[in-house]
C-alpha cells in the first residue's frame, strides 16, 4: 500500500513531462526479470512431467503442477545473465545465460521462478521490475575491435539511438494498432550504424556512441566506399541515416556477402525531428543509391495475435536462403507515436519479432 500514492505522483509527473516535450521522455530499458502473471497452462503432447505456459507474449515450458493459470512468478527473459546464487545454481552448466531452448518440440523462452527467490518485504506488485534486485545482468555478445572503433563523443542527442521493442510485450499495442496498414522488413543481424549531417557536420555513430573517422574501422570505411557524406550534403535538410552493417567481420557473415554492406532501415529529418512515413522513405533511399534493408509486405494488416506474428518471423533469409532469418521488423506505412506507451523509444510504433529458429541455431 506504501507504494500506491508514490506510483500515483510519477504518472502524474510523466504525464506533465510528456505535454511539455510531445514526446515520451520516459523510455523503459528492457525488464529482463519482473513479476508476471502467468496467463495460461497447457500440455505437451507426449510429456507428462512439464507443461506449456503462457507468460506475457512468451510460450516456455515449466514443471508441471509448480503453477495454477492466473499465479503470479518471477519471469526472466531470454538474454539474462543470472548471478551466482543458490537458486540460479541449476543454470551455471548453461553459462547461466537464459536462452531459447526446445524441449520434447516446444520452443521455451525465458524461466518463471516462484515469487519467494524475493527478498521478504519486496513488494508483490504485477509488471513490477526486479532485474536489479535480483543482481540480473544483461548477456551482451562482445563487439569485435573494427566495429567497436574510437570513440568522439556520446551519440547526439538530436536524433534517437537504434532500437526495436520485442513483440511480446506489446500486446497492449496489437491491441490498440490491429487492423492498421503496416509494412514488414527484414531484420538484419549486423552492426547498427548512423551517418548524419548536422549543420555542415558529417558524423559516424555505432549503437551508442560517436566514432572518430580512423581507416580500420567498418563503419567509416563503408561511409567512404558509399560516398554517404557527399549524398548528405546534396540534400537540402539535416538528415541522418541509420542502418545495419552487415558483412565480412560481422556476426560471423550469416549472409555470405563478400565485403560489407549498409541496409538503411531509418531516414530522420533531424530538423523536423521526425522519421519520414514509408514510401517517402523507400523513395528517398532510391534517390540517394543506398539500399535499404528487404521489404518483406507493404500490406500487411495488423493482426493482435502474438503467436501468429512469430510466426510470420520464423522464415529465411532473403539475403541468403540457406540462412534462417533473425526476425522481422513491424512498422505502420505512416509513422504512428502511441506517447502513453513507455516501452517504445520515443513513442514510435515500431517493434520486432525474432524469430525462435535463428536463436536456436545460434545459441541465443
Ligand atoms: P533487446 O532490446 O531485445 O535487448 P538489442 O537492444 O540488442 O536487444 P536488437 O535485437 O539488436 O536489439 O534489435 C534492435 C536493432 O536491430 C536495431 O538497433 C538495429 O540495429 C537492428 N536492425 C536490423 N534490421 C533492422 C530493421 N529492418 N529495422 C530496424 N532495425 C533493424
Ligand atoms: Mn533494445
Amino acid at each position: 500500500m506504501v507504494g500506491k500514492p508514490f506510483l500515483k505522483t510519477l504518472k502524474i509527473r510523466r504525464k506533465k513531462l510528456k505535454s511539455y516535450f510531445h514526446q515520451t521522455l520516459i523510455y523503459m530499458s528492457r525488464k529482463l526479470a519482473s513479476i508476471q502473471k502467468i496467463l495460461a497452462l497447457e500440455p505437451i503432447e507426449g510429456a507428462d512431467a512439464i507443461e506449456k505456459a503462457t507468460v506475457l507474449g512468451w510460450q516456455l515450458v515449466v514443471k508441471k503442477g509448480e503453477y495454477k493459470a492466473g499465479d503470479l512468478c518471477v519471469y526472466c527473459e531470454i538474454d539474462c545473465l543470472l548471478p551466482d546464487k543458490p537458486v540460479f545454481e541449476f543454470m551455471k552448466a548453461r553459462g547461466s545465460r537464459v536462452r531459447t531452448i526446445r524441449l520434447r518440440g516446444q520452443i521455451s523462452q525465458g524461466i518463471c521462478f516462484p515469487l519467494s527467490i524475493l527478498p521478504a518485504d519486496f513488494q508483490i506488485v504485477e509488471d513490477v521490475d526486479c532485474t536489479e534486485i535480483l543482481e540480473i545482468e544483461k548477456y551482451e555478445a562482445p563487439i569485435p575491435a573494427s566495429l567497436a572503433g574510437k570513440v568522439k563523443g556520446r551519440f547526439p542527442n538530436f536524433m534517437h539511438k537504434t532500437d526495436e521493442t520485442r513483440v511480446q510485450v506489446l500486446q497492449f499495442s496489437l491491441d490498440k494498432h490491429k487492423g492498421q496498414t503496416f509494412y514488414v522488413a527484414e531484420k538484419l543481424d549486423g552492426c547498427s550504424c548512423t551517418y548524419y549531417l548536422k549543420d555542415g557536420e558529417f558524423g559516424v555513430c555505432s549503437r551508442n556512441l560517436e566514432l572518430l573517422e580512423d581507416d580500420e574501422n567498418s563503419l567509416w570505411k563503408v561511409a567512404r566506399q558509399l560516398d554517404i557524406e557527399t549524398k548528405l550534403r546534396s540534400l537540402s535538410a539535416n538528415y541522418a541515416l541509420q542502418g545495419e552493417l552487415i558483412g565480412e567481420g560481422i556476426q560471423s557473415n550469416k549472409y555470405k556477402i563478400k565485403g560489407q554492406e549498409f541496409r538503411v532501415f531509418n531516414i530522420f529529418n533531424i530538423d523536423k525531428y521526425e522519421y519520414l512515413n514509408f514510401f517517402e522513405f523507400i523513395d528517398f533511399a532510391a534517390k540517394l543509391e543506398i539500399k535499404t534493408v528487404p521489404i518483406l509486405d507493404k500490406n500487411y494488416v495488423l493482426e493482435n495475435e502474438i503467436p501468429k506474428i512469430i510466426k510470420l518471423a520464423t522464415i529465411k533469409s532473403t539475403l541468403q536462403k540457406d540462412s534462417w532469418a533473425e526476425g522481422i521488423v513491424l512498422r505502420p506505412l505512416i509513422e504512428l507515436r502511441d506517447l502513453a506507451n513507455e516501452n517504445l523509444l520515443g513513442g514510435r510504433v515500431s517493434f520486432k519479432a525474432i524469430n525462435p529458429e535463428f536463436l536456436l541455431k545460434y545459441g541465443e
